[in-house]
C-alpha cells in the first residue's frame, strides 16, 4: 500500500447525492486525468465544486461509479496514505485534536522543526504559533476548534506543502485571509502546481489561465471542459 504514486486520476462513471440529499449531485460523470496536469474547476456557488473534490479526498464516496489514483480505486486506501500522497485544503478544513507539530507530523511523520517552520512561512502561517502560549505544541483544540476557519485553511496548507505530495486539491478561500496573506498563498500554489497533478477550485482568473484543463460546473454536472482560450 506504500508504493510511491504517480499521479493519474480518474472518475469512473462517477454518481454521487449527499446521504441525507435526494438529489443527484453527479450523474455518470467521467473524467481522466493525467499525472501532472492542472485542472481549475470553476462555476457558481452551490454548483457542486466542492463536492467534485471532497469525492476524491474520499470525504464521500461515491454513490455509483468508482474514482481511481494509479488505475486503483480509492476505497482501498488507506485515510493516512490519502493523507501523505493527496495534499488538499478544503473549504471547511479540519485538524486532529493535537497540537500544531503534530498536525503537520501527520502528512511527515519525521519532518523537523525547521521544517515545519519552513512550511508555515511559506504560506505566511508562522504568526499562528508564534502568538500561542506554547509555540508549535500549542493544542489546536477539537477539530482545531481555538483557531479561526482562515487559520485552520493556513495550516492545512503548510501540511500539503510539508507532505510534498503528487496530488493537490485546493478549494480556494474566498474570504477569511487578507491580502498579504493571500498573496503569499498565491506563490505557494504555484510552487505546488508545478509538476505535480492539481485541482484547484479557483477564483482568481491567473490561476485560471495556468490550468491545463478548466471544468465548467453548473448545478452539479460538468458543462464544459478546455483551456482558458477555448472557453
Ligand atoms: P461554493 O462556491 O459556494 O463553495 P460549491 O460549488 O462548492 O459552492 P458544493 O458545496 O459542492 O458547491 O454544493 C453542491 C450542492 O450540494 C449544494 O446544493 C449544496 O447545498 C449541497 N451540499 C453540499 N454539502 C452538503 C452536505 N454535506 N450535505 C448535503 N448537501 C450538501
Ligand atoms: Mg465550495
Amino acid at each position: 500500500n506504500w508504493e510511491p504514486l504517480h499521479g493519474d486520476v480518474e472518475f469512473r462513471d462517477v454518481s454521487f447525492h449527499y446521504p441525507d440529499g435526494e438529489e443527484m449531485i453527479f450523474e455518470h460523470f467521467n473524467l481522466k486525468v493525467p499525472q501532472g496536469t492542472n485542472v481549475a474547476i470553476v462555476g457558481e456557488t452551490g454548483a457542486g465544486k466542492s463536492t467534485l473534490v471532497n469525492l476524491l479526498c474520499r470525504f464521500f464516496e461515491p454513490t455509483e461509479g468508482q474514482i481511481l489514483i494509479d488505475g486503483r480505486d480509492v476505497r482501498e486506501r488507506s485515510q493516512l496514505w490519502l493523507h501523505r500522497n493527496l495534499g488538499y485544503v478544503i473549504q471547511t478544513p479540519h485538524l486532529f485534536s493535537g497540537s500544531i507539530a503534530e498536525n503537520l507530523r501527520y502528512a511527515k511523520q519525521d519532518a523537523t522543526r525547521e521544517e515545519m517552520q519552513a512550511a508555515m512561512k511559506a504560506v505566511a502561517a508562522d504568526s499562528i504559533p508564534e502568538r500561542m502560549e506554547h509555540g508549535y505544541d500549542s493544542e489546536v483544540g477539537e477539530g482545531g476548534d481555538l483557531l479561526s476557519t482562515g487559520e485552520k485553511q493556513l495550516i492545512s496548507f503548510a501540511r500539503a506543502v510539508l507532505a510534498d505530495p503528487r496530488i493537490f486539491v485546493l478549494d480556494e478561500a474566498t474570504s477569511s485571509i487578507d491580502t498579504v496573506t493571500e498573496k503569499k498563498i498565491q506563490d505557494a500554489t504555484e510552487l505546488l502546481l508545478h509538476g505535480r497533478t492539481s485541482f484547484i477550485i479557483a477564483h482568481r482568473l491567473s490561476t485560471i489561465r495556468q490550468a491545463d484543463v478548466i471544468l465548467m460546473v453548473e448545478g452539479g454536472k460538468v458543462i464544459e471542459k478546455g483551456t482558458h482560450e477555448q472557453l
